[in-house]
Order: structure tokens, then C-alpha cells, then sequence
């Protein structure tokens, strides 16, 4: 066996931590193969490869195993892509799905799948398949019990823009100044923590981020309900308030905070742009200075900004450098990123996955996309003489679980 592939088995051992999910608590397993298959970061690509809008949404509403008869043409020409590749290896590797797709297949498939659908032991034997100690689910409101223990609950989106503040505008009996403001905003982020949020998540916007200061802040709490003509500086205010409201909270609680950066969302789900985060970065080191018991941990996707997310949380005590998403979930750029974090960030502050799975299915897919570019990551440095193979493995454990379980744990 290669070193390579000694190192991927050995990381294939290693207990994981998901930092950031969607999973539904009461159903974390997919009900049908449709929702690996469409995972909507390859949707974007099937239809970048010509697939029609209207077929997609076909497919989104009836996921019946011969209405994806036309995926298939899709698929093939996005089969060597890295999302492509993983999409069809998830459904080959859990449902024991043939080699290739074909219309045969897919009947297969449907069946195979149908079988284990409706059961909530098929979330926890790809959790157990995946080594998951624990995923910490997005909702904005506590979730009902999970039917598999390993499903926590993140904040995520509760607290970001104009109706979040709004509603808790609305709440108040008298005019609310910046000073009101912030302390409504700190006693419902930790009403949050003691109902159990284990992290609070959110995506900061593009803008300037210049922080205008108290009279801007008025002016944007006096004018929510006309949100359309706010100003950009009150706008601006009022974004600077709530991250400064989130890190006041993980300040006080240690509960960490999670941005992720590098996405912007220009049109639904379907077209998507690679933001700009360097006017957030450097208010975030800024406001930091303010908040030295909080943690937070970035989740960058956009790689060409992974250089000064990388720089940030190597200088920075309070910051953590997460997984890969959205527009660098490739190996190429994986892989590129993986080896700049081992050259550059402490083993203490790097966490190396998260799925962003809306199926328990999709945290099996997305593990290959870690596991495999971290191996070779590792296997280049031991191979250049920079690092000896056990010091690797120990490297690996933190990515995939150590970190996390600490920056969890309060
Ligand atoms: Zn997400």
C-alpha cells in the first residue's frame, strides 16, 4: 500500500465531529436517492452542464426513479468533476448502486433505497459508516427531539438583517436606542444558549463594514419597517450591532460563533456569486479585540480569500479556520487549501469538516471529499521530509474531531 493510502485508512478510523448541517432531526436519512443525487451545490452544476430549469424542478417535486431517466445525460457530462464523481460513489457505496447510471440502475436503485427511507436506523448506520460523534444541525428554533441523539442544534440565520431586528423591535413597548438594542439583542442570543444552541451561525453580507457609529444605528432602528430606504451607513450599522452581538454572546458563553463567508446569493439557490470578505475580516479582527473570550470559527469558500482566512486565524487566538463549502468543494482547491493550512495554521485551530448535509446520506459524501485530499495533504509533507507519520495522524484527529469537540465544549 502506498503512503497514501495508509494514511487514508488510518484517517478512516478517526472519529468525526460535523461542525455545521442541515439535517432534519425527526427524519436525518433521505428519502429517496433524489436528495444525494440533486445535492444543490451539484444541482447548480447539472445545470450549468445544460440540464433545463423546468427538469429540475421536475425532479425536485417527483423523485420517482424513472422521471431521472434525463438526469443521467446530465450527470455524464459532469462525471469527472469532483461532485459528480462523489455524487454517484455516495449512492454506490450506501445503497450498493451499479458502476455506472443507467435507467436500470436508477430503478435499482429507487428500490433499494426505498427499503431503508422511511427507517431511522439508515441515519444512524451512515453515521456509524461515517464515524460521527456528533452534527450540529441549523434551525432557528429549537427543533423537536432528535431521532438520533447525534443530531445537535445550531442557531443559524435567527439573527442576521432587517426582521430579526425588526421583530425584536416590535416586541418593545418604548423606542428602542442603540443601547436597548443591544441588550435585547444579548438576552435572546442567550435564551438561545440555555435552550441548547451548541453554536450560533450565520453569513455575514458583503458591504464596507464600516461601523457608523450610534446615530446611524438609531436611524436603521427607526426605519425597519421601510427597509428598502434604509441607508447603506444605517444598514451598515445595524449589520456591525448584530456581529457584534454575536461575539458579545460567545464572549460571555463560549458558545462559538460560525461565519460562514465567501457565498453570496444573487438569485435564489441557482446562481451564486463568490463574495467579497475581506471588509468583514478586518472589522472582525477589529471588533475582537472587544470580545477576547470569544470563538469563532470561519467557514470560507471562497479559496482566493483562503489565503487571509488562513492569516487571520494564524494570528489570531480567537480564530478558527473550518471545512471547505460551496465554491471550493472541489479536490483541486480542497487539496490547495489543505496544504497551505499545514504549512501555515497551528494543528490547535484548524477543524477539517463539516457537511452542510440536508441528508444524513450527503455527510457520507462530503466525508470523501475531506478525507481523500487530506491523506494526500499529509502524504506530500511526510513524503518532502516536513512531517513524520504519526505526528500526521495526530494532525488528522484534531482536524476531524479534537478541535471541534473542544471549541463544542465550551
Ligand atoms: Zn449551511
Amino acid at each position: 500500500m502506498s503512503l497514501q493510502q495508509d494514511l487514508l485508512a488510518e484517517i478512516r478510523r478517526l472519529p468525526v465531529i460535523d461542525v455545521h448541517s442541515h439535517l432534519p432531526h425527526e427524519r436525518p436519512q433521505a428519502q429517496s436517492p433524489a436528495e444525494v443525487l440533486l445535492y444543490h451545490v451539484f444541482a447548480t452544476e447539472l445545470m450549468g452542464a445544460g440540464m433545463p430549469r423546468e427538469t429540475m424542478q421536475r425532479l425536485q417535486g417527483t423523485p420517482g426513479a424513472d422521471d431521472f431517466a434525463e438526469w443521467i445525460e446530465y450527470w455524464r457530462r459532469c462525471r469527472t468533476t469532483t461532485l459528480g464523481r462523489v455524487t454517484w460513489q455516495a449512492v454506490r457505496d450506501l445503497w450498493g448502486a451499479a458502476a455506472e447510471p443507467s435507467v436500470e440502475a436508477l430503478q435499482d436503485l429507487w428500490r433499494r433505497a426505498g427499503e431503508t427511507a422511511a427507517q431511522p436506523a439508515q441515519a444512524t448506520a451512515v453515521f456509524d459508516r461515517c464515524r460521527l460523534v456528533t452534527t450540529a444541525a441549523a434551525r432557528s428554533t429549537k427543533p423537536p427531539a432528535p431521532s438520533d441523539a447525534r443530531v445537535g442544534w445550531q442557531l443559524e440565520r435567527a439573527f442576521w438583517g432587517v426582521d430579526p431586528a425588526r421583530s425584536l423591535v416590535e416586541a418593545s413597548a418604548k423606542p428602542v436606542t442603540a443601547d436597548d438594542f443591544e441588550e435585547q439583542c444579548a438576552t435572546w442570543l442567550g435564551s438561545q444558549v440555555e435552550q441548547g444552541a451548541n453554536s450560533l451561525a450565520t453569513s455575514p453580507p458583503g458591504g464596507d463594514w464600516n461601523d457608523a457609529g450610534p446615530t446611524s444605528l438609531r436611524l436603521a432602528l427607526n426605519h425597519l419597517g421601510d427597509a428598502h430606504n434604509l441607508s447603506a451607513p444605517a444598514r451598515e450599522a445595524l449589520h456591525c450591532a448584530q456581529a457584534r452581538a454575536l461575539l458579545r454572546c460567545s464572549h460571555e458563553t463560549r458558545v462559538p460563533v460560525c461565519f460562514a463567508l465567501g457565498v453570496e446569493v444573487v438569485e435564489g439557490w441557482a446562481t451564486l456569486a463568490v463574495a467579497d470578505d475581506r471588509f468583514f475580516l478586518r472589522w472582525l479582527l477589529l471588533a475582537l479585540k472587544e470580545f477576547p473570550r470569544a470563538r469563532v470559527l470561519l467557514l470560507e469558500s471562497n479559496w482566493s480569500a483562503g489565503q487571509s482566512v488562513c492569516l487571520a486565524a494564524r494570528q489570531c487566538p480567537n480564530l478558527y479556520v473550518g471545512g471547505h463549502w460551496w465554491q471550493s468543494l472541489y479536490d483541486t482547491s480542497t487539496l490547495e487549501q489543505m496544504r497551505h493550512r499545514l504549512a501555515a495554521v497551528p494543528m490547535t485551530k484548524v477543524v477539517g469538516f463539516f457537511s452542510d448535509a440536508y441528508a444524513a446520506e450527503w455527510v457520507y459524501a462530503r466525508l470523501l471529499l475531506c478525507e481523500e485530499p487530506l491523506a494526500q495533504a499529509l502524504a506530500e509533507r511526510i513524503m518532502a521530509g516536513r512531517l513524520q507519520e504519526d505526528t500526521a495522524v495526530e494532525i488528522a484527529r484534531r482536524w476531524l474531531h479534537d478541535n471541534a469537540a473542544e471549541l463544542l465544549a465550551k
